[in-house]
């Protein structure tokens, strides 16, 4: 047998989140604030609408694009909101599945995808596979939009930029101004701009603004992951106006051929999600924000988050990832800067945890700087 495993799994680096597992694995009860997901279960009410479809035998497949009473939900709440009148919508198996479907239908080898950076993980992984150049901008070390920046970076060779906010792993929200200039930029280059807008409903200090409102060629990616804590459900969407519909048309076709489609039963409980008000657990998060900010800000160099649960903080000394070696020594799971940016100064906290287990981490991270 000749080379098995292909060269492009090789631009894939996991070593930085492996190597704290590895370390992880001999801890006994640590304070995990690395896990990416709520610590809240799915509500009952969705449970039983999941249930019930499968009892009713909702269980093959269904369109490419999704259920079609879902997809035109979908497409009411997009055109209430951004005056979409009529948006392509497509749902996905996960914002990973959207994200994965929406670079294979736009990235060709050379193109370049302008990312600020920190960001999150999957975006610069994909891309590469697919022989596309991440460009990065630093957004530190206060991580709002760096819109000159930005601007500076797009070439002829830009296919898109991508927002991501809630931002994981900073928590940052952009700002409706810094959102505004980023659509004016973005229309002067002629750039489309994929929005990743999973933390949408994790906002702590007012709404989220979308560049969705400002920017036709806008490509927008939502999920249900976050906001129902079911992460294991492989629930999202995508969605664009008119001027990206053949966008939301390809990604359909290369969804054809590999997802087939989102999860039957458990698009029939999306719809349902689409109706609960997740106000309560958007509460309770914010209080755990707020834990969090308040116990490091006189220890340690951080923004204070507006929306996600992730609080991006820097190293006191040395590397990102000689702080984390440290804290896992002492019980406390974090996950190295480097493994979302290209820098090695920060840690990501995820505070998607017990309120006990966040006092426990802030108190042993406040004795190790
Ligand atoms: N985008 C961002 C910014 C995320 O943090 C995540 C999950 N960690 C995803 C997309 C993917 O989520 P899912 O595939 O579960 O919808």
């Amino acid at each position: 047998m000749g080379k098995l495993i292909a060269d492009r799994t090789s631009k894939i680096d996991s070593s930085g989140i492996r190597k704290v597992f590895a370390l992880a694995a001999e801890l006994e009860e640590p304070v995990n604030f690395s896990i990416g997901q709520p610590d809240f279960d799915v509500p009952e009410a969705l449970k039983e609408v999941a249930i019930k479809a499968i009892r009713e035998g909702q269980n093959k497949y269904s369109q490419t694009a999704g259920d079609a009473v879902l997809q035109n939900k979908i497409a009411e709440q997009v055109k209430n909101e951004f005056g979409w009148e009529r948006p392509a919508v497509l749902v996905s198996s996960g914002v990973s599945g959207g994200l994965l479907l929406a670079f294979l239908a736009l990235v060709e080898p050379g193109d370049e995808v302008v990312i600020p950076d920190p960001y999150f993980v999957i975006y610069k992984h994909i891309i590469n596979m697919l022989g596309g150049k991440c460009v990065f901008v630093d957004s530190y070390p206060e991580f709002g939009l760096p819109v000159e920046k930005i601007a500076e970076a797009i070439t002829d060779k830009a296919k898109m930029i991508i927002l991501n906010s809630p931002c994981n792993p900073t928590g940052v929200v952009y700002s409706e101004e810094e959102i505004k200039q980023l659509a004016e930029v973005a229309a002067e280059k002629d750039v489309m701009v994929m929005t990743d807008e999973i933390y949408e409903k994790f906002c702590y200090d007012g709404g989220c603004p979308s560049i969705a409102n400002y920017y036709e060629k806008t490509l927008l990616l939502r999920g249900f992951s976050k906001s129902y804590a079911m992460t294991g459900w492989r629930l999202g969407y995508a969605a664009a106006n008119d001027s990206l519909g053949e966008v939301v048309e390809a990604m359909t076709k290369v969804q054809q051929y590999t997802f087939v489609c989102a999860p039957t039963p458990f698009q029939k409980a999306a719809l349902a999600a689409m109706d609960y008000d997740v106000a309560d657990f958007v509460d309770i998060y914010r209080r755990k924000r707020d834990l969090v900010y308040e116990g490091l800000k006189d220890k340690f160099e951080l923004v204070r988050p507006g929306g996600a649960f992730y609080a991006f903080v820097k190293a006191p000394d040395g590397s990102g990832t000689e702080f984390v070696e440290k804290a896992i020594k002492n019980n406390v799971l974090i996950i190295p800067g480097n493994v979302f940016s290209e820098k090695d100064t920060h840690f990501r906290i995820s505070y998607a945890t017990s309120d006990e287990k966040i006092e426990q981490g802030v108190e042993i991270l406040r004795g190790l700087a």
